[in-house]
């Protein structure tokens, strides 16, 4: 099979265990390029909104304005919504590249969600400004779409440095390097390229190998936790590695304490005893 290459598989000696992910300059370069493509479309949402108001700015609130710059103005609001949805599928995509990690809690969160930071700047001056000006459909129809581009923009599954190390750790003791394998639309990814889930629809999906990273950077509808390592290839790899469960769980813990432990400053005396 091809999968048998592996070449450094040496006697008890294990490859350390990773206890952070660091991308490859090439994914770095990718996410860099994908971040640069959302904040363009994302200022062009900004300037949409922008004319959206100098549309509105010139209105006389005591007088309804017109069809015609109506119309104009939800057509704008629009144009506004995709662009900010689509800056945010790219900004979302570079993160699987370039995941943050989510040891700092804050820098995680806007990392991961600025597509929704970015949803309000670029309708909540417009929403304020129809209401000054009593056009109150206008208004509605821009709170309704700053709530759904929010949500739209939202990452519901952040990818983190954290997840992908455990991951790649476990698929390591499992396999003895971190090569997987996915289907375009699949979402899970494999360990055997014969597994049965993968031969169900060879005919019609392309196969890719690469790393747990590469398969989350190129399949957004792989979920980035431990859940979306096909189950029939883990049992497989425990079966011939002649694992129980309780040694697959402690595999398992194993990869994940590798990269939690080196998350905690390097046992230094917590100070915690001596307060009241
Ligand atoms: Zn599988």
């Amino acid at each position: 099979m091809a999968e048998k290459k592996i070449t450094r598989v040496g006697g008890g000696e294990k490859a350390p265990q990773k206890t952070t992910f660091v991308p490859t300059a090439e994914a770095k370069a990718q996410a860099g390029k994908l971040r640069m493509y959302g904040i363009l479309l994302w200022v062009l949402a900004v300037v949409a909104e922008i004319a959206a108001m100098i549309i509105l700015f010139k209105k006389d609130p005591e007088v309804a304005l017109s069809t015609v710059p109506r119309v104009a103005l939800i057509v704008i609001l629009l144009i506004d919504l995709v662009l900010l949805i689509a800056g945010s599928m790219f900004w979302k995509k570079a993160n699987r590249f370039d995941p943050a990690s989510n040891q700092d809690v804050l820098k995680f969160f806007f990392q991961n969600q600025l597509g929704v930071v970015v949803a309000v700047i670029a309708f909540l001056p417009v929403v304020i400004l129809a209401f000054i000006k009593k056009e109150y459909l206008v208004g509605a129809i821009a709170a309704l779409f700053m709530v759904g581009g929010g949500l739209a923009s939202a990452d519901f599954k952040p990818p983190s440095k954290e997840e992908y190390a455990k991951q790649s750790n476990y698929v390591n003791e499992l396999m003895g390097a971190d090569h997987v394998y996915w289907t375009k639309s699949g979402t899970k990814y494999h360990l055997y390229q014969d597994c049965q889930y993968l031969k169900s629809d060879r005919t019609t999906e392309i196969f890719e190998g690469g790393t747990v990273a590469d398969a989350y950077a190129n399949n957004s509808k792989i979920k980035p936790d431990m859940s979306s390592l096909c189950s029939a290839c883990e049992k497989r790899a425990a079966k011939e590695k002649g694992w129980t469960d309780e040694q697959l769980q402690e595999m398992k813990d194993k990869a994940a304490n590798a990269v939690e432990n080196a998350a905690q400053p390097p046992q230094t005396e917590q100070k915690a005893e001596g307060e009241n």
